[in-house]
């Protein structure tokens, strides 16, 4: 252990950022974390803390959206993002130089589908997808070993559910396609549609089971686009005890019996899961992207 190389990991989330060195869940040798405030104030928190705490290479698992293509122009750069002063930053150019390290740069549910596929709760599955229903939503996806990319990465939130405008009235809080599956479910969604925080409204409050509608709708989807061998559901909104059990329900019920796999059919609840690394699983998920990366060279 005492020679093994060292990984550095960065959750960068949009309310705060995770550092750690270590090899896995099992050998975290230092971590810290600070708010996300401007990209230059963050970054060089973050450069401090790694050159405190030196690693062989180093995984960055952002908020998106990202470029994560090594052969594009605008690589290691966050894109399109609502948040203020984040667009166009070139997050993984910014820590190369500055740290002299490679950086390998992946979505925030890429990372964390590849730490419960390699430490945690999807074990030995593949695909695996993970699902975040948090303040927004996003999909990871890994397949064959490796994480999906491809124009960019693949954007789970943004897929179109059925919306029935008489049951749930409520327009949808995404700004670019109003009713998607983020802006139907996400955190955000539900504080909006009944005027509270999420964590707020009660166990029996009717916004669970129009949240596991939608979300097990999605989950359909996936399951039938990408034949998930397993499908991780993290986030603070999937935190709510209530909620998975009621989607797994709502997703077996819109698969309506046609696939005939026995996840589906009888063991839904070792199917869809909550994620075997809790809170974690995004920082875990940055340091398997640097062994990843080591891996490769
Ligand atoms: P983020 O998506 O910002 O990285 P989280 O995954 O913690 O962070 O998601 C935050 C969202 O989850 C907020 O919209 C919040 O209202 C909601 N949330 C947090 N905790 C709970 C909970 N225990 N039950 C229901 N909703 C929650
Ligand atoms: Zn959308």
């Amino acid at each position: 252990m005492e020679n093994e190389a060292l990984y550095g990991g960065i959750e960068g989330g949009g309310t705060k950022f995770v550092c750690a060195v270590g090899t896995g869940p099992d050998d975290i040798r230092a971590e810290t974390r600070f708010p996300t405030t401007t990209p230059a104030e963050t970054l060089a928190r973050a450069i401090a803390f790694f050159r405190q705490n030196p690693v062989a290479s180093l995984g960055v698992a952002c908020f998106g959206p990202l470029d994560p293509d090594p052969r594009s122009p605008t690589y290691g750069r966050i894109l399109a993002t609502p948040k203020p002063g984040w667009a166009d930053v070139d997050v993984a150019g910014a820590l190369a130089a500055a740290l002299g390290v490679r950086v390998a740069f992946d979505t925030d549910v890429n990372g964390a589908a590849l730490a419960e596929w390699r430490w945690g709760a999807a074990r030995d599955c593949d695909p695996v997808v993970y699902v975040t229903i948090g303040t927004g939503i996003g999909g990871g996806l890994l397949v064959g070993g490796g994480l999906v990319h491809g124009l960019l990465h693949p954007e789970m939130g943004h897929v179109r559910i059925p919306h029935d405008t008489v049951r749930d009235p409520f327009p949808g809080a995404c700004p670019f396609h109003g009713d998607c599956f983020e802006g139907l479910a996400s955190g955000v969604a539900i504080e909006r549609r009944w005027g509270q925080r999420a964590e707020t409204l009660p166990a029996d409050h009717p916004a669970w089971e129009l949240e596991a509608r939608y979300v097990g709708l999605a989950l359909a989807n996936y399951v039938c686009t990408l034949a998930p061998q397993k499908i991780v559901v993290g986030g603070g909104v999937a935190q709510q005890p209530q909620v998975l059990p009621l989607v797994r329900r709502h997703a077996r019920d819109i698969l309506g019996g046609y696939i005939r796999s026995p996840h589906v059919a009888g063991r839904i609840d070792e199917y869809i899961v909550p994620p075997a690394l809790g809170g974690r699983a995004g920082v875990l998920g940055a340091i398997a992207l640097a062994r990843t990366l080591a891996a490769a060279r």
